[in-house]
Order: C-alpha cells, then structure tokens, then sequence
C-alpha cells in the first residue's frame, strides 16, 4: 500500500518508523530485534535510510585505486527482507548524491519489480570530510530534482524514448526542516524551496527531528500560508542521554528547549535524565495529536527500547 493512502484511510493518527541499516558486517538480526520490540504498536510502515559511500583512494604497487567504503550498505536489500519477514510496507531513502540519473532511473526499476511502492527522496549530505554537496556528473543537486524524475517514471516517461513504457506508481515522501535546513539562506526560502519539492509531486512531508512543539506547529502553519497542502508527519527521537544534548544538535543543526536541557541537567542519575528526556518527547507526542497530525514518525535509530518507551508512554 501507498504511504500516502495509509495515512489518507487511517481514522487515528498512524505510527511509522525509521531504522537504520547494520554497519557492515553485522546481522541484520539487530534489525528484527528492534522491529519486533516495536510490533505491536502497529507501525503503518518502516523507512530504511540510505548512506552514500566514502570514497577513499589507497595506493598499491604504485597505482592509485578509488575505493569506495560503504559502513552500512543493504538499504534494499533490507526492506524486501522486512517486507517478506513482516509483510509491512517500507520506505526505502533514496539519494541524489552518489548516482548518476541513469544509476537512478536503473535503481528504481529494481524497487518496482520488488514490489516497492514508496520512496523517500532526499539529496543527501556531503560524505565525511567534505564541505559541500557535490551531485555526480548526470545527477541531480536537489531532492526536487529526483522527485521530477520518480513522478515522470509514474508517467512512463523514462530517460530514453522507449515504446509502450510501463509506468511506475510510486509514492514519494520528502523532508522538511522545522528549524530550516542548515544551507538555506533563511527559513521562508527553505519552505519555498520545500514548496517547490511538493509542487514536483512529492505526497507528503516526514520532518527533520524538533523538541519544542511551538517549532513545529509554526511550521506547519507556515507552510499552509504559502499552500503547500500535502500531510506533514513530524519526525520524532526519543532521547535519552545528556550527551544527545550536545550530539544531535552538531549533527543534525536542531535545539533543545532551555526547560528541557535544565531538567535533564538537573537530574540526578542516568535513569533519571532518561525518564526527564522520554516524559518530554511522550508530551510532544501527546500535543502534536491534539494538534491534528496524521502520524508519527519514530527515528528508533537502531534501537528499540527507548522508541518502545516512547510508544508505551503514549499508547500504553
Ligand atoms: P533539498 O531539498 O535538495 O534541499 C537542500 C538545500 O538546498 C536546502 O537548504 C534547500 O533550501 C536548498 N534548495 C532546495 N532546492 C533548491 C533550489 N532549487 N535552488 C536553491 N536551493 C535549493 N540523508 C541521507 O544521506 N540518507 C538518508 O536516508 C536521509 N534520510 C533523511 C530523512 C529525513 C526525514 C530527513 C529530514 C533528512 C534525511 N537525510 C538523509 C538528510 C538529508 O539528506 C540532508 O538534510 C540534506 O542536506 C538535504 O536533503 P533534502 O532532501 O532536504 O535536500
């Protein structure tokens, strides 16, 4: 099932996850293990990110060879096997950086004959070590510009002329930044540009992780007042530690709320701040329903029991 439906049909506001392949080398039993921790809640689909390569290059006999190290492939690979094991839908992260359009157009075809109907579509950081997004000879710089090519594959139009083309029917999820993504010169030409991703053809909007419900909730309204209509799933992390406070920031250009860092601050063990941290994100929750959203979106970060705290928090 499309994304866009189940969040369409559902009469209560639907849960979704997100999860993150094992490092290369581990078992993706890690992953069944959070999946199956979380279950029960009844998650409407699970996303799996992508992660490009770092490219390093290694001399050997004096040649020099580009070698590019991937810490956690299987993003595909990861969803037919939840597919298969669950049979829940998931959400593939598809990027721009790293792929050709072509290298796109032929990846795409293989979640179509998979039977995945459902991409996130997202340009993607600069790998480590590197400054700025640079997109591949032949690739695209911006999400909105994946998104152009996954909705005219919807319409069988393809990168070359081919004859009774068979259309795809994706569905298309992309990202937005309450708090502006970092490169935007400002916040309203971030919610233009997000605008002009929706206006492309992408369904609905998961967003950047926030911890202050005003953030969101201003947001949403302004990207309403500029008429972007599709749903927007807020994206939520169930924190945990005091050194979250200080990470996730650096990582991912978000705040915390001066309440919530001078209560966790304040507590006095690690289970304390723990049950600081997790009451504030069920109370986000618990605000963000009453506000009228139609899901949301669990970042579980390849852990189940503080994505399980949450839930039980919220649902019991
Ligand atoms: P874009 O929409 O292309 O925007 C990037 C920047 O360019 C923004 O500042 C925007 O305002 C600006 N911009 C957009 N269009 C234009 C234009 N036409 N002209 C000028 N400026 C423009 N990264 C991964 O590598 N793998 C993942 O799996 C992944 N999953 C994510 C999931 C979510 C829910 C979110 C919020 C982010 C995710 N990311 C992931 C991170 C994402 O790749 C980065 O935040 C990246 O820097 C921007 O991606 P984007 O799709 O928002 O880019």
């Amino acid at each position: 099932m499309q994304v866009i439906e189940a969040i369409k049909n559902s009469k209560k506001p639907i849960i979704s996850l997100e999860i993150t392949p094992p490092n290369k080398g581990q078992s993706i039993e890690d992953i069944y293990r959070v999946i199956d921790t979380l279950i029960p809640f009844e998650p409407a689909f699970i996303n799996v990110t992508y992660h490009q390569p770092q490219v390093v290059y290694e001399e050997k006999n004096g040649v020099i060879y580009r070698i590019p190290k991937r810490k956690k492939p299987g993003t595909v690979g990861i969803c037919a096997a939840i597919m298969n094991r669950y049979r829940i839908e998931t959400v593939p992260h598809f990027i721009c950086g790293g792929f050709s359009k072509y290298e796109t157009e032929d990846a795409l075809i293989d979640l179509h004959y998979l039977g995945i109907e459902n991409i996130f579509a997202v340009r993607g950081d600069p790998p480590p070590g590197q400054r700025e997004f640079i997109p591949e000879r032949d690739g695209h710089r911006h999400a909105s510009e994946l998104v152009k090519q996954i909705v005219n594959m919807n319409h069988g139009i393809y990168l070359e002329e081919l004859e009774n083309a068979q259309p795809t029917n994706f569905c298309i999820g992309v990202a937005g930044y309450p708090e502006k993504h970092y490169e935007a010169p400002n916040f309203e030409k971030d919610l233009l540009n997000l605008k002009y991703k929706v206006d492309q053809g992408a369904h609905y909007i998961i967003t950047q992780m926030f911890f202050d419900f005003e953030i969101f909730k201003n947001f949403c309204e302004r990207a309403r007042e500029i008429g972007i209509t599709v749903p927007i799933l807020p994206g939520i992390k169930p924190i945990t530690s005091l050194r979250q406070l200080s990470v996730l920031p650096r990582d991912f250009h978000i705040s915390f709320p001066a309440k919530l860092v001078e209560k966790m601050e304040a507590a006095k063990t690690p289970n304390e701040v723990r049950k600081v941290a997790i009451d504030h994100v069920v109370k986000l929750c618990e605000q963000l329903i009453d506000f009228g959203v139609q899901g949301i979106h669990i970042y579980t970060m390849g852990r189940g029991t503080s994505s399980y705290e949450l839930l039980k928090g919220l649902l019991g």
